[in-house]
């Protein structure tokens, strides 16, 4: 059975509330109203109307957030290969990730998101920070997407991935398919749902005047762009020029941007973007997987937090690949430090989206991760972060909460019919497939 949407008063009792940043562990009861955390305390009396729920010392964590990734890849597994390897960064794009999103039609835009958000959910995700690409069906490409994260229950942050590289019709309807999203967003209230930033690709297949346009339409909307910087070396060679120093020559380094990757920048390139208000990404299974190299971790700032890059949405994964990739780096950072950097993301989306994140505190909305803890140690605030990377597994989430609603219930996402979501997942697949194989 899984709990009633329409039920809007949660008292869920003798549970572990885990906090990140200070790290905490409390045995307490949490009591939820019409969306958000509105208290919490040890033995909480029971109200009428209220929907009990007993923990036994279930784990609860805040819901998480996932930086940086590409929804539009959530069917590319099993998808056909290339016949001969890629053996850089620009063949990896060429030969697979721009073959795939050039297959992408609306129907296949909206079952991606579909499949890619239940898939989120799944993993205690309850934010998604998308960038978007579909060349050959731009237009209101960000409303269907925005349309089927809303039917899974999460919220996001949306960008179409604006570049030159398919000519400047193209380019502007990149442009352009952000003012469909600012037209339903922006003046209204969109209950801390759904947040709009400016997508640009990467430098290397920007133009000066495409870069420019993407900057003053973010600056008009008073949002930050959202754009790969610096992932491989292509990124400054092709351009000639340093990538950052060029966003900041351009006006694009804006406060609030999300500059994803910067595996190649220096310390003084990174202290640039602190100082701009921006913020930077790291997502290393991704950087792993496309050989692009290591990430200069010790010089990022507080201003970074965690992302996957289109690996699926598993936060938890990624930050103790993070510690283990760190780890044979010799970064010298303590499980706290990448704690911290794993935490950052929900500061971000708190102020991308107008409400508190991140935390189970009264006040905060009532985004949770309801996870059954394995037998071990006791938690305590001191082997938290240790814990979070050596004993955490997205296997213990059993439901998750967004905005006070159960949206995961026993691992069963309430709002989507999974059975025929899959049978539309397949169909989608196989036609996503035999496109690409044109290409
Ligand atoms: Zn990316």
């Amino acid at each position: 059975m899984s709990p009633s949407p329409e039920q809007k008063q949660w008292l869920l009792k003798d549970i572990i509330v885990i906090g990140w940043e200070p790290p905490s562990v409390e045995r307490c009861d949490l009591r939820i109203r019409d969306g958000l955390i509105v208290e919490k305390g040890v033995a909480l009396s029971e109200e009428p109307e209220e929907q009990i729920l007993e923990g036994q010392g279930a784990w609860v964590i805040p819901g998480l957030v996932c930086g940086h990734t590409h929804l539009y890849s959530a069917l590319s597994c099993g998808m056909p290969m290339p016949s001969e390897a890629p053996i850089s960064f620009g063949d990896m794009l060429d030969k697979v990730w721009w073959r795939l999103d050039k297959a992408l039609d609306r129907e296949s835009v909206a079952v991606s998101g579909l499949v890619g958000g239940v898939s989120a959910l799944r993993v205690g995700v309850t934010t998604v920070v998308d960038h978007h690409a579909s060349p050959n069906a731009i237009e209101q490409s960000l409303l269907v997407l925005d349309d089927a994260l809303a039917d899974v229950g999460l919220r996001r942050v949306l960008c179409y991935e604006v570049t030159d590289r398919g000519g400047p019709d193209k380019a502007a309807a990149g442009l352009k398919a952000h003012e469909e999203l600012l037209a339903r967003t922006v003046g209204k209230d969109s209950n801390g749902m759904r947040a709009v930033m400016i997508g640009a690709h990467a430098n290397f297949t920007l133009s000066d005047d495409t870069l420019r346009q993407c900057a003053e339409l973010a600056k008009h909307a008073g949002v930050g762009l959202h754009i790969h910087v610096a992932e491989a070396m292509d990124d400054a060679i092709l351009i000639n020029e340093n990538p950052v120093r060029r966003l900041d020559r351009l006006g694009a380094l804006l406060p609030g941007s999300i500059l994803a990757h910067c595996v190649h920048t220096s310390s003084e390139d990174l202290q640039r973007i602190h100082d701009a208000g921006a913020w930077v990404t790291h997502q290393p299974r991704s950087n792993m997987n496309n050989g692009v190299g290591y990430a200069p971790v010790p010089d990022f700032s507080e201003q970074t937090f965690l992302g996957t890059d289109g690996i699926g949405a598993d936060m938890i994964t990624e930050l103790q690949t993070a510690w283990f990739q760190g780890q044979e780096g010799n970064v010298g950072w303590g499980p706290q430090q990448w704690l911290g950097m794993f935490h950052q993301a929900s500061r971000f989306a708190s102020q991308q989206l107008g409400v508190t994140l991140g935390v189970l505190e009264p006040g905060a909305v009532a985004d949770l991760v309801w996870m059954s803890p394995p037998p071990g140690p006791p938690l305590s605030a001191d082997n938290l972060a240790a814990a979070v990377i050596f004993r955490f597994s997205p296997h213990q989430i059993r439901h998750v909460m967004v905005g006070g609603q159960w949206k995961l219930w026993e691992q069963t996402p309430t709002s989507v019919d999974s059975l025929a979501l899959n049978q539309r997942a397949e169909v989608v697949s196989t036609e996503i497939w035999r496109r690409m194989e044109s290409f």
